[in-house]
């Protein structure tokens, strides 16, 4: 947890502006965002979000890794909630992670229509933060639903997440003390670099 950087020393560091944001500066809301590029599995903290699918059985991508880390009870008692419908939310525990919980969401998969499930994928992040504020977790990290096996664009699905995060915590502004976004491939972790000074400017 050493390596996530809170997002004033990211944009301090960065010196990165946007006179552009439409968003309102807001230094209490932005020093609770932060950037983690790795394995959302090693994160010793409240909640970790994972990838599911519809059984919430396990599966490939971070799914397979968040089970293989949580051990098999993880599967017992995810097998006793029942599946979880596209964009919602269900939560377990924790188990052998070092997160406390898992809430497990489920994204939309793209078709070939060329629509994209945006409200589907908003959902997973609305129902995810709404989920741990219910249970009174104060710590969460997403991984980028939905943009790996499930097939929605980095781009557009990098401004779905902070946009829903960014409106969450305006709507709810004492229910977190950190929000991460927990990239892993390059192109998200450059993505959100860049993102992040429109939907959290700072300075
Ligand atoms: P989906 O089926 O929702 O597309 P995937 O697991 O295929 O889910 O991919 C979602 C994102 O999770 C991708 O960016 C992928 O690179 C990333 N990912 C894979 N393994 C991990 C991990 N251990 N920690 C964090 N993110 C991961």
């Amino acid at each position: 947890v050493d390596q996530i950087q809170t997002w004033k020393s990211f944009a301090e560091v960065e010196k990165l502006k946007n006179p552009e944001s439409k968003y309102k500066k807001d230094d209490i809301l932005n020093g609770k965002v932060s950037l983690f590029q790795g394995d959302i599995t090693k994160l010793e903290i409240d909640a970790i979000v994972n990838a599911a699918n519809s059984s919430l059985l396990g599966g490939g991508g971070v799914d397979g890794s968040i089970h293989g880390a949580a051990g098999g009870l993880l599967r017992d008692e995810c097998s006793t909630l029942g599946g979880c419908n596209t964009g919602d939310a269900k939560i377990s525990s924790g188990y052998c992670l070092p997160a406390k919980y898992v809430i497990h969401t489920v994204g939309p998969s793209v078709g070939d229509t060329g629509n994209l499930p945006r409200d589907q994928l908003l959902s997973c992040y609305r129902k995810s933060l709404k989920t741990a504020k219910d249970n009174d977790l104060r710590t969460i990290a997403f991984p980028c639903i939905s943009t790996g096996v499930y097939g929605y664009p980095n781009k557009p699905a990098a401004d779905v997440a902070l946009g829903a995060v960014r409106q969450f915590l305006e709507e709810n502004r004492n229910s977190f003390d950190r929000v991460i976004f927990c990239v892993f491939l390059e192109v998200d972790s450059a993505l959100y670099k860049e993102k992040m000074s429109f939907y959290f400017p700072h300075g």
